[in-house]
């Protein structure tokens, strides 16, 4: 029996919807309607100081206007914290996170950092410090939990075939970009739990898409870079991996990306200004953007 397809569109509710967002879900929900499958509704909204009500329920209102039904209840990542907490306790007790008192200013104000795509490498400053030293610090400073990226290549391939401890083992396979190896280690130690929420973008999302049985993550290819932290905690975690679409983005008249700091239309003024939702869903089906990413 052939498997059942289950997509999901992820939005984090910190903003209304734009036309780059409904490209992505559009994507998202008709690779799971041409294979008869779900398509998933989730919103991620770990970060409490920028996630807002109004924007959850403007989330709803955007994919029905244009036409999009996801199939059963919406998951509210704010509602799986504890999930999320037993997943990053799993790491810290195979030793493979260790909390982190940098300031932000410090990280970037160190020499050593080399910039990665998603800003400073972390320098690994606090992975050295003592137990005790440790200890003592956690009980009386913010911090966030790091990956040690070493260690966690190390126990996620203990058998690596191609090197000492460099992810040669792991790979995923993307629809655009074929097999790809998964070489998190050139972002570093990243942030698993952060200090002013308790779960960071990458760990909430690996540990979501499996629980849900997504078996196509359908997202954009400004995405694609995070895909190797995934895999890496998938094979840490015992998680499936899912296939990858990495979908290129919808670009702007400018050649730009539309982002809502970009102050693209939102579909909120789109509505407002009387475009029809389904000439608007006719034509995101019909671009095809270039190919902008990927390895
Ligand atoms: N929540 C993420 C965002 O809004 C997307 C997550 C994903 O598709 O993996 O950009």
């Amino acid at each position: 029996m052939d498997k059942l397809v289950i997509t999901r569109f992820a939005p984090s509710p910190t903003g209304r919807l734009h036309l780059g967002h409904a490209y992505s879900a559009v994507k998202a929900h008709d690779f799971a309607r041409a294979y008869g499958g779900r398509f998933l509704l989730r919103i991620e909204d770990i970060d409490q100081g920028r996630s807002r009500e109004a924007f959850v329920v403007g989330i709803e209102e955007d994919l029905r206007w244009l036409g999009l039904a996801w199939d059963g209840e919406v998951v509210r990542q704010s509602q799986r914290l504890e999930i999320y907490a037993a997943a990053l306790e799993r790491l810290r007790m195979e030793g493979l996170v260790y909390p982190c008192f940098c300031t932000r200013a410090e990280i970037a104000a160190s020499a050593a950092a080399p910039h990665g795509d998603e800003g400073p490498v972390y320098p690994g400053t606090c992975r050295a410090l003592a137990p005790a030293k440790r200890a003592e610090r956690i009980a009386h400073e913010p911090h966030c939990w790091r990956l040690d990226m070493a260690a966690a290549i190390r126990a996620a391939t203990p058998f690596p075939l191609g090197g000492e401890g460099r992810g040669e083992g792991l790979w995923w396979h993307d629809a655009e970009a074929g097999i790809v190896r998964a070489a998190p280690e050139r972002q570093g130690d990243i942030v698993l739990a952060r200090k002013d929420a308790p779960v960071s973008y990458h760990l909430a999302v690996t540990v979501d898409d499996a629980a849900q049985g997504v078996t196509d993550v359908v997202r954009g290819v400004d995405l694609f870079e995070a895909t190797h932290v995934h895999r890496l905690l998938q094979a840490l975690l015992n998680l499936p991996t899912p296939a990858y679409h990495h979908h290129s983005l919808l670009l702007g008249s400018d050649g730009k990306r539309l982002a809502k700091r970009t102050g693209a239309k939102s579909l909120a003024a789109l509505r407002d200004e009387g475009v029809d939702p389904v000439e608007l869903l006719a034509g995101l089906r019909a671009s095809s953007p270039p190919w902008k990413g990927g390895d």
